[in-house]
């Protein structure tokens, strides 16, 4: 099977000589959910731009579904990142003066989907995500946990091959916290394939495959058994 992403002796050096990844190897393959763990300033949030193609490594190879991203121009690389990738933020990230059915749409805006197909594909993703009725509400007539399930819902909606969450539960507290983690767990076992980056061990524990970074490399990468 083709792996979603492959990240292949990869660095990453910023100016000043910090070398914030070192030669770091990660493999994804359809339908994984695992987490990327490590503490402040171990990386993560460079291994994540990488991930989700948004900066380039200094050296190594990234591809994303087959395609080697540090080959493509900005526009493809764009339009292959807004294809296959969804981002799930801890802020959520939410227009304020948009319901949650146009906050989902607004994934939709560079995928080519017709404005009167929009609306129903994102009232499926707000359903998928247990929300259906609350579609009409804006942002701040919802939960925290609420939120992030319409930011999950946007990330979902465009079918991508791979979703990104960047401590999701991070704003929220514990109860909410559960919830979204638990509705990863559901999207995971309908086959979405999910990459979880936080700094808290015990969420990590709970997933099926974690990654270990510190200093910059990859410690452990292990799966449940
Ligand atoms: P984490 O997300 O785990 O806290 P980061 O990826 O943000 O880790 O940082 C890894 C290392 O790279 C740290 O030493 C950090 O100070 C350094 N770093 C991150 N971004 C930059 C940058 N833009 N310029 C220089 N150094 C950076």
């Amino acid at each position: 099977m083709m792996p979603v992403l492959r990240i292949q002796d990869v660095s990453k050096e910023y100016a000043g000589g910090v070398r914030a990844l070192d030669r770091v190897n990660l493999t994804i393959t359809p339908g994984e959910l695992l987490a990327i763990v490590g503490p402040s300033g171990s990386g993560k949030s460079t291994l994540l731009h990488l991930m989700g193609t948004l900066d380039k490594p200094t050296s190594g190879i990234v591809e994303l579904e087959g395609q080697d991203v540090t080959k493509l121009s900005d526009r493809r690389l764009s339009a292959l990142r807004g294809k296959e990738i969804g981002f799930v933020f801890q802020q959520f990230h939410l227009n304020d003066g948009q319901t949650a059915a146009d906050n989902v749409a607004t994934g939709l805006l560079y995928a080519g989907v017709p404005r009167r197909r929009r609306r129903p594909v994102a009232l499926e993703a707000l359903a998928r995500v247990g929300l259906s009725n609350r579609a009409k509400h804006l942002p701040h007539q919802l939960s925290g946990g609420e939120r992030q399930r319409v930011a999950i819902a946007r990330a979902l909606v465009n079918r991508p091959a791979l979703v990104l969450a960047d401590e999701p539960t991070g704003a929220l507290d514990t109860a909410n916290g559960r919830a979204v983690l638990e509705l990863l767990n559901e999207l995971h076992a309908e086959g979405t394939t999910i990459a979880v980056i936080t700094h808290d061990r015990e969420i990590a524990a709970g997933m099926p495959r974690v990654v270990e970074i510190r200093d910059g490399r990859i410690g452990a990468d292990r799966v449940a058994v």
